[in-house]
């Protein structure tokens, strides 16, 4: 009998374990992706678009042979796998909150069909929830997960492509929905075909000095594979296999960044709750701001912080934004805005083209100090002299910020008085004061 195969976080043919696994059982697979509302709908245009992008180039490899339906998938995958006779239905295990909760439900409607449910491999090289301490406890601190996963191990790289099953005519399919407006934003290229050129080109000339050039915004530094992570276009497993060996600085440091990948999505399997609450609680209690004039200069790019601004205005205009420059601007919107993370982390959600709830809502509550953090919580960001230290001659504030393209060098930092822009909209020494004490008060607690 036929199966099938439904993709959800996994668009690719490549080093895919669940297709491996339904091959075994058949050569008949049906390819099926199910637009469902209840994920689309709070998804920011960005990340739809790129998804959409994703979509068309899958159906690209199988020759036209993807079926998109739309509606909730307990019904959906139900009705697919019934109307080809399927025997079983493959996925890759997705370890998110809402994924969880719909899988379970839509294990339960097959099962009524004596249709069978097989999940083989997830989005991460370990599938999160496998590491946990010796007395069975997670990590909650990065170093000693990293090593617990480091000695794990994974297997290499499932051999899998396009050719490696017979792909079943759809019995029926909708059209992919227009995507939404951009308004001038350009996305990379969707799909798997893209995400890996871009690896190999990262691989020809950026392996070598990543450690180096990883925290400077104003260089093309880093791989720019998380929006590709994030829709499973690739499998980190290929990478790591690609890298596996290499003892360079670059290669190592690049290990070490996906292992924060998967470190996050271990805590959000654990904990899920904290998608939206404190991983630690005693943050329940910390006294925020509200302050919607604050909030919408932030999210503008208009706070009179050049590198705030800049990332913030890269955000929009990309829909990515560096990773050391998403750690000042979320360090300035809660330490010296005094505002909540989740408000900052929602507007991420809304803009980022690789916005993850694992990756994203964590990062936030680690920059917050609200998360699995060691680093103690009065190490607060000067946005300045981390603007004059990452981006030391400007370049990046002024390819950003059009009103500073006339300060020349580190000084556009500090800008006095330059038409157009805005002055500094607090003053940060004292802030920063505010948010001592306000921490004191509840890690005292
Ligand atoms: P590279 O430096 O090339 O790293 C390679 C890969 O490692 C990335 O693609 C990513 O998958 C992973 N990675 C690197 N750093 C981190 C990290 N700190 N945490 C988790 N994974 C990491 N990343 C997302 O993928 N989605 C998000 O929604 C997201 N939100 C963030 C919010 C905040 C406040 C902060 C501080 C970081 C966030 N990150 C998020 C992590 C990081 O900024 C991005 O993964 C990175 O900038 C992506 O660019 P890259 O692919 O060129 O990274």
């Amino acid at each position: 009998a036929p199966v099938v195969l439904w993709f959800r976080r996994d668009l690719r043919l490549g080093d895919h374990a669940a297709l491996l696994e339904a091959s075994e059982h058949s050569k008949h697979v049906l390819a099926l992706y199910v637009l469902d509302d209840a994920l689309l709908k709070p998804s920011g245009a960005p990340r739809v678009a790129f998804l959409h992008g994703c979509l068309k180039a899958l159906d690209d490899q199988l020759g036209g042979r993807l079926m998109l339906v739309k509606g909730d998938p307990v019904n959906e995958v139900v009705k697919a796998a019934r109307e080809i006779g399927a025997s079983a239905v493959h996925v890759s295990a997705d370890t998110g909150p809402y994924g969880r909760r719909r899988d379970v439900e839509v294990k339960k409607a097959l099962a009524e069909h004596d249709i069978a449910w097989t999940e083989t491999g997830s989005s991460y090289a370990i599938t999160p929830g496998r590491i946990t301490k010796p007395d069975g406890e997670p990590y909650r601190v990065f170093t000693p997960f990293h090593r617990a996963w480091a000695r794990h191990g994974w297997p290499g790289p499932a051999d899998t492509g396009e050719s490696i099953v017979d792909w079943v005519e759809p019995p029926w399919s909708v059209k992919l929905p227009k995507s939404p407006s951009l308004k001038g934003m350009e996305l990379p290229e969707p799909g798997e075909k893209a995400a890996l050129e871009r690896w190999h080109e990262f691989l020809d000339d950026g392996i070598e000095t990543y450690d180096e050039d990883r925290d400077r915004p104003d260089r093309p530094g880093t791989t720019r594979l998380s929006p590709y992570l994030r829709w499973g276009c690739v499998h980190p497993r290929t990478l790591l296999a690609d890298i596996a060996g290499n003892e360079g600085t670059g290669a190592k440091s690049l290990r070490g960044e996906f292992a924060w990948r998967e470190f996050h999505a271990d805590v959000l399997w654990h904990r899920p709750e904290t998608a939206r609450k404190n991983y630690d609680s005693r943050f329940d209690a910390m006294e925020y701001e509200s302050d919607d004039e604050a909030f919408k200069r932030w999210c503008a790019g208009r706070t009179g912080f050049p590198i705030v601004d800049a990332g913030m205005r890269q955000l929009l205009a990309e829909g990515w934004m560096h990773n050391r420059v998403r750690m000042i601007v979320a360090s300035f919107l809660v330490k010296d805005l005094h505002l909540p993370w989740w408000l900052g982390a929602r507007h991420f959600m809304q803009h980022l083209v690789d916005g993850d709830l694992a990756s994203n809502q964590l990062n936030w509550q680690w920059v917050a100090g609200s998360g699995t953090d060691a680093a103690p919580y009065f190490r607060i960001f000067n946005p300045t002299t981390q603007g004059e230290k990452f981006d030391p001659t400007g370049e990046y504030v002024r390819r950003y910020v059009p009103e500073l393209r006339s300060v020349q060098g580190k000084a556009v930092h500090k800008p006095k008085d330059v038409k157009g822009y805005p002055a500094p909209m607090v003053d940060h020494a004292h802030e920063r004061q505010v948010a001592l004490e306000r921490y004191g008060a509840i890690k005292g607690t």
